[in-house]
């Protein structure tokens, strides 16, 4: 056999799968798809993904690692489910989008810019803090993220829902100073960080 097709089987005969079937959750499901293209249709992104998940599933079986795991594509799942409830094989595929996502984000390798990674992040780091949201803070984060100036401009253009939500009681002044958590949050993180250990001894990840 030439250097060229040794190469080229070596490529073909690739560990993604096995690794996607390892990692990510409902992973094992990928094989399991038969290219039918119905979740792609039904998705409401349609012609705006990247790559739609039947396409992802496909890159996965063809070794394309860098490719699925530093795409936004995954990022754009809005867990609408519409792909789930047609899949005629009964694929999670709502789940496993969300893994591959997550397993990127955990390696480190996930567009960092991406707004729902973003977003994802602002939001765990506000209620792992006390166990429960913070909303104001929260929105201040998320408004602030691009910087200060871009900041003012998004609740400039907000403002008329945040007094709206004042009036209405929806939306507490205060809670930055008197935001209430859980009981004991000290346990929840001694519960959070015995759960992420479990995970990445079972995962085989170091941290
Ligand atoms: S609908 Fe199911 S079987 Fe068809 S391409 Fe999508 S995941 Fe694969
Ligand atoms: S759950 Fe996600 S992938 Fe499935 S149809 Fe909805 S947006 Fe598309």
């Amino acid at each position: 056999m030439s250097d060229v097709n040794t190469a080229m089987v070596q490529k073909y005969r690739n560990d993604f799968l096995k690794e996607v079937e390892e990692n990510v959750e409902e992973g094992h499901w990928v094989k399991m798809c038969m290219q039918c293209g119905v979740c792609s249709g039904s998705c409401p992104f349609g012609p705006d993904w990247d790559h739609p998940p039947q396409e992802i599933f496909m890159m996965i079986r063809a070794g394309k690692r860098d490719e699925v795991l530093t795409t936004e594509s995954m990022w754009m799942c809005t867990s609408c489910y519409n792909c789930i409830v047609r899949c005629p094989r009964e694929l999670p595929i709502t789940h496993i989008m969300h893994g591959l996502a997550n397993y990127a984000h955990r390696l480190g390798i996930a567009p960092k810019m991406n707004p729902t990674r973003r977003f994802s992040k602002i939001f765990w780091n506000n209620i792992a803090k006390t166990g429960r949201v913070n909303e104001l803070a929260l929105s201040l984060k998320l408004y602030f993220m691009d910087g200060f100036m871009s900041g003012i401009k998004n609740a400039l253009a907000m403002a008329g829902v945040g007094i709206g939500m004042l009036k209405t009681k929806r939306l507490n002044p205060f809670a930055l100073i008197n935001h209430k958590g859980v009981k004991n949050p000290k346990e929840l993180h001694v519960l959070l960080k015995k759960a992420r250990e479990i995970e990445d001894r079972r995962k085989g990840i170091a941290r």
